[in-house]
């Protein structure tokens, strides 16, 4: 009997925006529309030259993210999406998503022929309902922008559509988020993604943040509580820290990333996890484009990493999702015991950050996901314990602490 291809997921990053937000530390230059079309042509010759790598696998998602996607014009779009049909294998219930901002996505002709080349979902940048706020971080669009970018998606058949916003805004109050919440949810769309407001190093927002007037850690985390049981009660169900989703809705690409399964990135700053290497193409427009030219795209990062040291990666990611941590998976997965995390879960437990679902399988509370990280680094040092008292014992010929 033949063997099941693969799945594999594709990313394919537009580097394009009209202006630069605030905040934004994604790989996206403004001002280089003069590059689109040499951009165009190196992503479609990279894609098609990775395709025969890709022969036994079946691809199953594709994600258009940037930058801009829709800054790029229906027809480029097209053309790229075109060469992924005709060079892949692409199953016949591809999730294929596009994202696009306010701004960029309201004509109703142009999300037509998007959907007739091909893409089934898309996700639109909305941040805030607030048109003083969407000012003061930078953004193009308007509130009366997003709703009109809904309805054309809408009249063009996109049937699954997903919202991004942002919490944690400058001078933001726990009412306002809930006021743009409220207004993202009478759009009715079958996803949203629900991010606090990082500042990052490097961004206009970093140089200002001591005058920023950022709510604070209290503030923040009430805005996630409520955000949580507000979005349960209006029918979504919380799939990841910062994802929640109509059920069926699940973004299915980003799950591949929180569940280790393999995805091939294409453009500047996009990331890959294909083939057993985890690797990134610099984020260098130039570099890129002449790179493709001479086969050979500038890779930032490459690493080969054996399935068996995947664990830590593994528990991290899981943690992320509600699906949480299966204690038996891992131990089949990475042959070796889990019963290292059992103190350490339990603590958590009664501190109602984790919950143990059925037998073996724990995942975060709400509570628990706003202190994710330090839960994370708390697993992670039990099973660097483990590691360590094995392999001590293991060179003292001690085995019998296999069997403890
Ligand atoms: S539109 Fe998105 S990618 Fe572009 S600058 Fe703003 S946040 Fe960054």
């Amino acid at each position: 009997m033949k063997a099941a291809a693969k799945p594999l997921g594709l990313y394919v990053h537009i580097p394009f925006c009209k202006r630069k937000c605030a905040y934004c530390d994604f790989y996206s230059l403004a001002g280089q529309e003069g590059r689109m079309d040499a951009y165009t042509a190196a992503l479609c010759a990279h894609l098609a030259e990775t395709a025969p790598f890709a022969a036994g696998h079946l691809v199953d998602t594709v994600y258009f993210g940037g930058g801009t996607p829709t800054y790029l014009g229906a027809k480029r779009l097209a053309e790229i999406l075109k060469v992924i049909k005709k060079r892949y294998h692409l199953a016949k219930d591809a999730e294929i998503t596009l994202e696009a901002n306010p701004d960029s996505a309201a004509d109703p002709k142009a999300l037509r022929s998007l959907r007739k080349a091909g893409f089934d979902r898309i996700s639109l940048g909305m941040q805030s309902a607030c048109d003083t706020q969407l000012q003061a971080i930078g953004r193009l669009h308007t509130a009366s922008q997003t709703v009109a970018a809904v309805e054309a998606a809408r009249k063009a058949k996109f049937q699954n559509l997903s919202l991004d916003l942002i919490y944690g805004l400058p001078g933001q109050t726990l009412e306002q988020w809930r006021l743009d919440l409220s207004a993202a949810v009478a759009l009715e769309p079958e996803h949203l993604s629900c991010y606090g407001l990082k500042v990052e190093e490097g961004t206009p927002f970093y140089s200002r943040r001591e005058t920023l007037d950022l709510p604070g850690d209290d503030l923040q985390a009430d805005m996630y509580l409520w955000t949580v049981d507000f979005l349960q009660e209006q029918g979504y169900v919380q799939y990841e820290i910062s994802n929640f989703a109509k059920p069926g809705f699940a973004s299915r690409h980003n799950l591949k990333y929180w569940t280790l399964q393999e995805y091939a990135g294409f453009g500047p700053g996009a990331h890959s996890d294909f083939g057993g290497v985890r690797y990134a193409y610099a984020r260098d427009l130039e570099g890129y484009i002449q790179g493709v030219a001479g086969h050979m795209p500038m890779l930032s990062e490459s690493e080969r990493i054996p399935p068996l040291d995947r664990d830590t990666e593994w528990v991290m990611l899981s943690l992320r999702t509600a699906q949480g941590l299966d204690l038996r998976t891992f131990e089949s997965r990475f042959r070796r015991r889990a019963r290292c995390f059992l103190p350490f879960l339990e603590s958590c437990r009664q501190a109602g950050y984790a919950v143990e679902e059925e037998p073996g399988r724990w995942h975060l509370t709400p509570r628990g996901f706003l202190v994710s990280n330090q839960i994370i680094g708390g697993l992670l040092d039990a099973l660097a314990e483990d590691k360590r008292r094995r392999a001590e014992a293991t060179a003292r010929g001690d085995f019998r602490v296999d069997l403890d």
